[in-house]
């Protein structure tokens, strides 16, 4: 209807709202007591924190109920291997992708040469500890499901999961019984992030007003070389790479693809959590670009916690600006190693807030830079952390949606039709259900 506007859009207009309101805050009343008290770190801080939690909440049960109706909908589990494959070897190829392309842009550009190590903001950084290699391998398998369940490990619920549903359909006729079930259940929640999705504008104008309230831009100026090369690389990736590889190996319009992402993209931005954002990314991938449950349920979660090209881009441009500011000659080597450790860093890392710093501190520690370098660039971090991660959940959007072209699990009609998926706005009330 006309007078009913997109959740989209306003979601956008109380996102710009909420970043004037923040800088506005910023730029007049930083050191105003009761501002600070009662909207910052009182309203603004209450509501954005409630809305992440709720969004959070969705992940665990959506994850489930969602991964076994796409495991038991696919019925052969041969497919189901390839197409964890292709995901996986695409996650990989994306990631190595765009860190190459970080480090070309960055050796091109130089930031950080010349950079007067005084004049930056040197609170400490002391880095946290990696899990090794072969812990990630170990802690693919929940030794404890419930446990997986409450900490939300997101791979070990994948692993459960899919291992259930697969049981499910080993008992044949008997199992059919909890496949309706769950179906149904799957049904509850993604009324459940409806609703969700109409609270929205308020979460995210909260979020935006308070991280622009403490974040002032003028932060950034010092570090403009850094940033600028980083946002570069990043928006080169998503509209360059990632879109190519749509049009190629998708055999899709990059252009309806980006425009239906924008939802979860803004979800990403505000939030910072490739994670928090599964519920938005996969109905919008399930439901505006077409793609089939049994393809969407599995990648888009996987994707979640192990493909992080923003992240991995961010990591390219901070080593070679640290190297530069420090004056280390990484060399080839050097950079093929952090390539490397890049890609194996995001596997065993989720997608949360500030996540990238510590697969950071890896790589560092990996390639002799000095680790207590990255206390140069957090100051910018926060901002950057909202950038990369629309960037990830692009990146995990558009291999589910390259995987489901390749295994004919697209439906072409709903992707090109562009009003697809606006069911967000059709919340059926239980009082006002059968008066139409
Ligand atoms: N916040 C990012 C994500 O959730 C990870 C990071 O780069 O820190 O995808």
């Amino acid at each position: 209807m006309a007078d009913k506007m997109s959740v989209t859009s306003k979601i956008l207009i109380y996102m710009v709202a909420g970043l004037l309101v923040g800088s506005l805050i910023n730029a007049t009343a930083a050191h105003t007591a009761w501002v600070q008290d009662y909207l910052v770190f009182g309203l603004f801080h209450v509501v954005g924190a409630m809305f992440i939690s709720m969004l959070k909440m969705l992940v665990v049960p959506l994850v489930t109920f969602s991964l076994i109706c796409g495991v038991c909908g696919i019925g052969d589990i041969g497919k189901l291997g390839r197409v964890g494959g292709k995901a996986f070897a695409l996650f990989m190829l994306t990631t190595a992708l765009a860190i190459t392309l970080a480090i070309t842009l960055a050796t091109l550009f130089a930031p950080g040469a010349g950079f007067e190590l005084a004049s930056a903001s040197t609170s400490a950084f002391t880095a946290p500890q990696a899990p090794p290699l072969s812990q990630v391998f170990i802690d693919l398998i929940p030794s404890n499901p419930v446990a997986a369940y409450a900490e939300g490990n997101m791979l070990q619920i994948i692993f459960f999961t899919i291992l259930f549903a697969v049981c499910i359909l080993m008992i044949g006729e008997r199992g059919q019984v909890i496949i309706d079930l769950v179906e149904r259940l799957n049904d509850v929640m993604m009324q459940v992030v409806n609703v969700v999705m109409h609270l929205a504008p308020i979460g995210v104008f909260a979020l935006m007003a308070k991280t622009f309230s403490l974040q002032g831009l003028d932060i950034i100026i010092p570090m403009l070389g850094y940033f600028g090369v980083l946002v570069l690389a990043l928006l080169l990736h998503l509209t360059g790479t990632l879109m190519l590889l749509l049009r190629i190996l998708g055999r899709v319009n990059p252009l309806i693809f980006l425009k239906k992402m924008r939802t979860a993209q803004i979800f990403a931005f505000s939030t910072s959590s490739s994670n928090a954002t599964i519920p938005v990314t996969l109905t919008s991938v399930e439901k505006k670009l077409g793609v089939d449950n049994s393809t969407a349920s599995f990648i888009v979660p996987f994707g979640a916690t192990i493909n992080m090209d923003g992240t991995a881009i961010m990591q390219g441009v901070a080593t070679v600006f640290i190297a530069n500011v420090y004056g280390i000659d990484l060399g080839l080597t050097g950079y093929l190693t952090v390539i490397a450790m890049s890609v194996l860093a995001s596997i065993g890392t989720a997608g949360v807030p500030g996540v990238g710093l510590i697969m950071l501190a890896m790589v560092f520690n990996q390639v002799g830079l000095p680790v207590e370098g990255i206390a140069l660039i957090i100051g910018v971090d926060r901002l950057l952390d909202m950038i990369r991660t629309a960037v990830n959940v692009t990146g995990d959007a558009a291999i589910t949606t390259i995987v489901a072209r390749s295994e004919k699990s697209i439906d072409m009609d709903v992707f090109n039709d562009p009003n697809a998926g606006a069911t967000e706005q059709d919340i059926n009330m239980p009082s006002v259900q059968g008066a139409k």
